[in-house]
């Protein structure tokens, strides 16, 4: 990198970080964090000029890297703290992984393309992120071994709140999603569950409106 694109880089950066505050993300902790994480360490080669503009950018398998504005308001939407352990169902590039490892002690990443898991864990462990697994697998199971979750958070749109997430969430624990069809209205969906005299409480606060990529079943066949 020459002197010149090595500043660019620090511009693109504080942009970045002023573009997110302008939207309203608030929270000093997610814009540490969000700081300290290298998106162009996260998106393919051919997008890397545009790693830190506030936007999706298509990563491999026909997937997306979401949006940092969206990454940065679901994270301050969880209310993480230190001591959670969260549950993140769409892995994708890494990027929001890496992000939620910086903001709690453990985080499970489920992906259903092998080849998406196998690049994030590199990328992750390049970046220093010990405290995540990623595990192949569909996300509408959830990982019933790890579970109960402080916090789950899936980056996959799907119709209805997976009934096997809802399980796997602790008591007074909170999941955030995109809900609606592939082609459709989508809108994130703030879920906290409580424990009542009648039993299981799943509070539902509806949140901005979004699009997302759709949440499949079962683990992909190509790779
Ligand atoms: N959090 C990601 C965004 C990835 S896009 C990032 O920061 O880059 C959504 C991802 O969800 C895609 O990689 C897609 O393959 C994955 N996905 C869709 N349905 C899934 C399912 N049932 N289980 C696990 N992953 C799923």
């Amino acid at each position: 990198m020459t002197d010149e694109t090595a500043n660019q880089a620090d511009i693109d950066r504080v942009n970045f970080l002023l573009t997110l505050r302008r939207r309203g993300i608030s929270d000093q902790a997610v814009l540490r964090a969000m700081g300290e994480v290298s998106r162009t360490a996260f998106v393919s080669p051919d997008t890397i000029a545009s790693a830190y503009a506030d936007q999706a950018l298509p990563i491999e398998c026909g997937q997306t890297i979401s949006q940092p504005y969206v990454v940065g308001y679901m994270t301050e939407q969880l209310g993480l703290k230190p001591h959670h352990r969260v549950l993140e169902i769409g892995t994708g590039s890494g990027y929001q992984a890496a992000i939620l490892a910086k903001l709690a002690r453990e985080v499970v990443s489920i992906e259903r393309y092998r080849t998406l898991a196998d690049q994030a864990r590199r990328r992750l462990g390049a970046e220093g992120a010990a405290n995540v697994e990623v595990i192949v697998g569909d996300g509408f199971e959830g990982c019933p071994d790890r579970a109960p979750f402080d916090r789950i958070i899936v980056t996959a749109a799907a119709e209805e709140v997976p009934e096997a997430l809802a399980e796997q969430l602790a008591d007074g624990g909170v999941m955030i999603m995109p809900l609606g069809p592939e082609n459709g209205p989508q809108h994130l969906v703030k879920l906290t569950k409580s424990q009542t005299p009648e039993g299981v409480r799943l509070g539902q606060e509806k949140l901005i409106p979004v699009r997302f990529v759709p949440m499949l079943r079962g683990k992909a066949r190509e790779l």
